[in-house]
This record gives C-alpha cells, sequence and structure tokens, in this order.
C-alpha cells in the first residue's frame, strides 16, 4: 500500500522557533514512518517579503534545514527540498493563477491579517498576494492530501482546495487530490511579547538554536499579567505567555494546573513560574542545540541531503505539472 503524501514547508526567513516545533516539527516527527513526506525550504515565498534582502533568504536555507536534522528529521525517510530549484512548482503556480480571482486572495484571512503585521498598506508585493496559489502548487505539486500546519495556515489550505475543486472540474476528471490540514490541539503558539503569533519575523521568538542566555532573557522579558504587581495579588492565566508555554511544553500537566490555581488565587510570584518554564525550555533546545552544532561543522553533508532531495522532488513535481497540463488539454508539441 502506498502511505499518504504530507507536504509541509517554512520559509527561509530566519531560524525556526519554539512555534514551529509545537505547531508542525512535533507532527512531522510523528508521522515520519507512517507517510511519505517532503519537507520544502520554501525560499522563493520568503521572497514574497523580503525581496530587499535575498541575502538573508539564502542564508537561511541552511539554517533551517539544519534545524529540520537536529530535531530529528531523518533523511532516509523524509525528502528535504528547496523550492527555487523546483521549476514544476513556478509552472504549476502559473496555471493556478487563472483558477483564483484577485478579490479570492485579498479576502483570505490569513493574508489579511499577514499584510496588516507588515505594514504593507497599499503597497502589497503581487508575489505576496498570489503566494496562496503558489502555496497550492506545492500542495498539490506533491500530491499531498495531508498538510501538518499551524493554525495560521488553515484558510490557506481552504484556498488550496477551491483551486483543486476548480482545476477538476474544467479537466472533468480528478487530476489533483484535495488536501487537509493537521491542526494541533495547541493552537498557535504566541510571541514572548503576548502579540497573536510567535513568528520569525516578529522579533518575538526564541529559536530552536537558542543559547541558555538567550532562553532565560526571553524568559524573563516574557508577557504575563500587567495587573500582577505584587506575589500576593490574584493573577490571570489567560493571555500570561509563560503559562501558555507550560500548558504547550511541560509534560507535568497536574503540576502545571496547581500552579494555575495557586497563581489565580495569588501567592505566586512569576520569577516562580518563570524559573520553571526556563527549565522546561533549557531541556526541550539544549539536545537540539547540541546536535545541530555538531550536524553545522559538516555544511556539506547538509548540502548533499538538500540537493539529494531535491532531485527527487523535481522528478515528482514534473509528473504533476505534465498531469495538470494534460488534463486541462493544453496544446502538446
Ligand atoms: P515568518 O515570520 O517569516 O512568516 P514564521 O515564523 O511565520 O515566519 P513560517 O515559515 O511562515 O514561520 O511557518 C512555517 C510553519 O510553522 C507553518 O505551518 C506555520 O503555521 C507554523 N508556525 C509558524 N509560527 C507558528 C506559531 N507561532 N505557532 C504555531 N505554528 C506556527
Ligand atoms: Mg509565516
Amino acid at each position: 500500500m502506498t502511505k499518504p503524501v504530507i507536504l509541509t514547508g517554512d520559509r527561509t526567513t530566519g531560524p525556526l522557533h519554539i512555534g514551529h516545533y509545537a505547531g508542525s516539527l512535533k507532527t512531522r516527527l510523528e508521522r515520519q514512518d507512517s507517510h511519505e513526506q517532503f519537507l520544502l525550504l520554501a525560499d522563493t515565498q520568503a521572497l514574497t517579503d523580503n525581496a530587499h534582502d535575498p541575502d538573508k533568504v539564502r542564508r537561511s536555507v541552511l539554517e533551517v534545514a539544519l534545524d529540520y536534522l537536529a530535531v530529528g528529521i531523518d533523511p532516509a525517510k523524509s525528502t528535504i527540498c528547496l523550492q527555487s530549484h523546483l521549476p514544476a512548482l513556478a509552472e504549476l503556480s502559473m496555471l493556478y493563477l487563472n483558477f483564483v480571482t484577485v478579490a479570492r486572495l485579498e479576502r483570505n484571512p490569513t493574508i489579511k491579517d499577514e499584510i496588516r503585521a507588515r505594514g504593507f498598506g497599499r503597497d502589497i508585493p503581487a508575489g505576496f498576494l498570489c503566494y496562496p496559489a503558489a502555496q497550492a502548487a506545492d500542495i498539490t505539486g506533491f500530491r499531498a492530501t495531508v498538510v501538518p500546519v499551524g493554525e495560521d495556515q488553515a484558510p490557506l489550505i481552504e484556498q488550496t482546495n477551491e483551486i483543486v475543486r476548480r482545476i477538476n472540474a474544467v479537466a472533468g476528471q480528478s487530476v489533483l487530490p484535495e488536501a487537509r490540514a493537521v491542526i494541533p490541539k495547541a493552537g498557535r503558539l504566541p510571541g514572548i511579547d503576548g502579540k497573536a503569533k510567535m513568528s520569525k519575523s516578529g522579533g518575538n521568538a526564541i529559536a530552536l538554536s537558542a543559547s541558555p542566555d538567550q532562553i532565560a532573557a526571553a524568559v524573563r522579558a516574557m508577557f504575563t499579567d500587567p495587573g500582577h504587581l505584587r506575589v500576593s495579588d490574584p493573577g490571570r492565566v489567560e493571555g500570561n505567555v509563560v503559562f501558555t508555554y507550560l500548558d504547550a511544553f511541560d509534560e507535568d500537566h497536574t503540576g502545571v494546573a496547581a500552579l494555575k490555581a495557586q497563581y489565580q488565587r495569588g501567592g505566586l510570584g512569576d520569577e516562580v513560574i518563570k524559573r520553571r518554564l526556563d527549565g522546561v525550555l533549557q531541556a526541550l533546545i539544549g539536545p537540539i542545540r547540541a546536535r545541530r552544532a555538531e550536524l553545522a561543522r559538516d555544511p556539506g553533508h547538509v548540502l548533499d541531503v538538500i540537493r539529494q532531495g531535491t532531485e527527487m522532488a523535481r522528478a515528482r513535481t514534473q509528473d504533476t505539472h505534465r498531469a495538470v497540463v494534460d488534463a486541462l488539454g493544453l496544446f502538446r508539441l
């Protein structure tokens, strides 16, 4: 039996953070054996809001690949590939842009949020507005049916499936499969500043490669409850980033529940909960950082992994492009 295909990816805009771990990497690790899995280093998509800084986009390719390998992605089981070197994805994107309207792209809630967060105003790069069509190409190019993503990405999968349905309708056959988002219960992890989303571009992230001091500093700076002034005051747990992270990363759920109750009653200082979180995050990130440092000593090996993965992905995506062109009945020479 063939395994269901997973496609996920990360924009190469900087090293990955604990939001990626909770939101997507953990699911990818759990499914390495049960699924055929492709991990896309999305450098072309990274350019859609980083055209002024291609240097960062290039440098981040190895960073993200190192993060994958350091958390335990095994290239013998999962294929790591580079978006800009898969021309069939660009060709599929061009086709798909004809199956989506500008109004629909502008209505996409993810795109709306991201346009606001990036302060584009009316100067939205066309590539940025259209990246949902490119993402549809990424997903369908691999014929993926399972897409483990953070909650912020759900509307993009919806939009992918709309494009798929339109193409299948015009082709009169089901040439492309629909995909399903797998969203972890934890939802999206907020930034250390309490903002809705931890993000590489937001300057509010804790990297999976963070040093012990960087982790400690991030926890110290973390948003808690601004009304919780004295230890004896009752404190709020909702919107308190320290508790949100404890919920996501501390496996002792009963212990966390007891701390929450005490915090709400009053009598528990921020210092205590922050010390606990620091311990949890040091234990999570420490081994990843060590493995990453070891891998970084041999960048040639990481490059080989990307090269081999990209080659395999090239054949796969070309097949899909050819199938779509055929199904639409375009002229063939
Ligand atoms: P950028 O700021 O450059 O957009 P990012 O931090 O948003 O970077 P992406 O590469 O856009 O990261 O996202 C890759 C994947 O990680 C997506 O599936 C996304 O849903 C997931 N993800 C990113 N940030 C979070 C988060 N804070 N919580 C949960 N999942 C997240
Ligand atoms: Mg993003």
